[in-house]
C-alpha cells in the first residue's frame, strides 16, 4: 500500500524566518481544491515519487493513457481507486500526442491535438475530472475564470459535461479576437460566458472580489488557474511518454519547453525527479528574459509589465511557478518577486539551459525550420526549436531531443502566412467553429451587479 503524500506551501520557509506559524500540510485532494495554500504560497509534494526505469521503457509502443496512468498512480495511487484514477485518465486523453521526427535524433513533440489545439488542454482536461471525483458528494462547485483569451477556452472546454461543476468565464467584450470569441461563447452546457464591458484587469477584479466576499462563502467558488498543482502533475506525463516511445536503454534525452508562467517546464523538473534520464532541461522565454538573465548573473528583477511578445501565452514577467523552481533547488521567491534565499545556482545551471529568444529570431526560425525540415511551428514552439539549437551550438554532440510544440500553427494564420505563405491546415476540433452558435451574457464591469448575478444563479447542490 502506498502512503499518502502531502502538500506544504512554498511559504513555510518565509513564515519561519517571520517567525508566524507555517500552513499545514494537506492532501492532494485539499491542495486540488484549494488552488493556493492560505499563506498565499503554492503546493509542492513533500516526498517525489520514483519510478523504475523499467516501468518507463515498458511503456515503449503503448498508449498514451499507459503513460499517464504509470504517473497518476505513483502520486494519487492512496488517493484514489485505481479504476476511478484510470476512467479519469481514459476521458482526459482521447486524442493524439504525435511525435515528429525532425532530422536525426531530433523531434517535436505536438501537443496541440485536444480541444482548443494548446497544451493548457491536457492539465486542464485531468484536473477538470479530478476536481469532480474529489468534491463532496453532492455538492457543485462553481468555477470563476478570468481570461485574456486562449485560458478561458481550454478550461472552459475541459469542464465541458463534467459532473457537478458549472464555469463561468468573464472576458474582456472587445480585447479577444474574433476566433477566441467564437471559440469561449459557443462551449455551452455547464460553461457560461459573461461578456464584460471593461478590460482584461475588470474581469479580474471582479473574480478576486468574488472571492474575497464572505456573502459568497456558501457557492462553493473555486479557481482553475495555472498554479494548482492538480494541474503541474498532468504536465510531467508527456515527458515520460515522449523519453519511453524514442529511447533505448541507456539514453538520456533534452527536452526544450517554451516557458511564460514554467508550469510546462515545472514538469519536466519533477519528471526528472521521479527518474526520468534528462541530460538537460532546455527553457527559452521571449523578451521577457528574467529567468536566463537570473541563471547567468544569479541576480534577479521581475519585467513589470510584462513585454508584448509573438509568442503572446508567454508574455510574464514573474513566473508564478518560479517559486517552485526556487524551492526545488533550496531557494525562496515572494509573489513580489524578492529573492529571500538564492537557490543552489550551479546545479541549477548544470540541470537547466535558458536562453531569450527575440521576436526577430522567432520569425526567423519558423521560416528556417520549414525551409530546411518542412517543419511546421507557430511562434511558441519556435522559441522551444530556437532554445534547443542554441543548446545544440555549446553541446558538442548531439544527444535524443524533444521540443515541445505547444499550440497549433493554424491558431496564428496571419503569421504564418506572411513568413512562408502557406495557410496550415486547421486542426479537427477548429474546423466546425464557423458553425457553431453560443451567445454570451453581457456583464458590465460592476461588482454589485455581477454578485447579484452569482447569488441568484449558482447553485451549490446537485
Ligand atoms: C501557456 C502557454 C505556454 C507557456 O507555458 P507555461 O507553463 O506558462 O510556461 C507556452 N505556449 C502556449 C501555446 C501556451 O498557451
Amino acid at each position: 500500500m502506498r502512503e499518502k503524500i502531502l502538500y506544504y506551501s512554498t511559504n513555510r520557509y518565509l513564515a519561519a524566518v517571520e517567525g508566524r506559524k507555517p500552513a499545514e500540510p494537506v492532501s492532494f485532494r485539499e491542495a486540488l481544491l484549494l488552488g493556493q495554500a492560505p499563506d498565499e504560497g503554492l503546493y509542492m509534494p513533500e516526498t517525489i515519487p520514483r519510478l523504475s526505469l523499467k516501468d518507463i521503457h515498458h511503456l515503449k509502443g503503448r498508449p498514451y493513457t499507459a503513460a499517464a496512468l504509470l504517473v497518476a498512480e505513483a502520486y494519487l495511487g492512496a488517493d484514489m481507486p485505481p479504476e476511478t484514477l484510470a476512467a479519469v485518465i481514459e476521458s482526459s486523453y482521447n486524442y493524439d500526442v504525435p511525435l515528429e521526427n525532425v532530422v536525426d535524433r531530433l523531434y517535436v513533440l505536438r501537443l496541440d491535438r485536444g480541444p482548443t489545439a494548446s497544451f493548457k488542454d491536457f492539465a486542464a482536461r485531468m484536473m477538470a475530472r479530478l476536481m469532480s471525483h474529489f468534491r463532496d458528494p453532492g455538492m457543485r462547485l462553481n468555477v470563476l475564470v478570468a481570461t485574456s483569451g486562449d485560458t478561458g477556452s481550454a478550461v472552459g472546454e475541459a469542464f465541458k459535461g463534467v459532473d457537478g461543476i458549472d464555469v463561468y468565464i468573464l472576458y474582456p467584450r472587445d480585447e479577444v479576437s474574433g476566433r477566441q470569441k467564437k471559440q469561449l461563447d459557443t462551449i455551452g452546457g455547464n460553461v457560461c460566458t459573461l461578456s464584460v464591458d471593461g478590460k482584461f484587469d475588470d474581469c479580474q477584479n471582479l473574480v478576486k472580489q468574488a472571492f474575497a466576499d464572505p456573502a459568497l462563502a456558501g457557492l462553493n467558488l473555486t479557481s482553475a488557474n495555472s498554479i494548482n498543482f492538480g494541474r503541474i502533475l498532468p504536465q510531467m506525463i508527456y515527458y515520460v511518454y515522449a523519453y519511453a516511445q524514442l529511447s533505448e536503454p541507456g539514453d538520456e534525452i533534452v527536452f526544450s519547453v517554451p516557458s511564460g508562467n514554467f508550469g510546462d517546464a515545472l514538469g519536466c523538473e519533477y519528471a526528472r525527479r521521479m527518474g526520468l534520464p534528462l541530460r538537460r532541461l532546455v527553457m527559452p522565454t521571449n523578451e521577457n528574459d528574467e529567468f536566463p538573465r537570473f541563471l547567468e548573473t544569479g541576480v534577479y528583477g521581475k519585467i513589470s509589465p510584462s513585454r508584448a511578445c509573438l509568442s503572446n501565452a508567454m508574455n510574464v514577467g514573474h513566473p508564478s511557478n518560479l517559486a517552485r523552481f526556487f524551492e526545488l533547488y533550496g531557494g525562496t521567491v515572494d509573489r513580489t518577486g524578492v529573492v529571500h534565499r538564492v537557490p543552489d545556482l550551479e546545479t541549477m545551471r548544470r540541470n537547466i539551459f535558458s536562453v531569450a529568444v527575440s521576436d526577430e529570431e522567432t520569425r526567423q526560425t519558423i521560416r528556417r525550420a520549414y525551409e530546411r525540415y518542412r517543419l511546421l511551428l507557430e511562434p511558441h514552439g519556435a522559441v522551444g526549436w530556437c532554445g534547443l539549437e542554441r543548446y545544440l551550438e555549446q553541446a558538442g554532440k548531439t544527444p535524443l531531443c524533444v521540443c515541445l510544440e505547444t499550440a497549433h500553427p493554424a491558431k496564428f494564420p496571419e503569421e504564418i502566412e506572411s513568413l512562408l505563405n502557406i495557410s496550415p491546415e486547421l486542426p479537427v476540433s477548429m474546423r466546425d467553429l464557423d458553425h457553431r452558435s453560443g451567445k454570451p451574457l453581457p456583464m458590465a464591469a460592476d461588482y454589485e451587479i455581477f454578485r447579484r448575478f452569482l447569488l441568484t444563479t449558482l447553485k451549490a447542490t446537485d
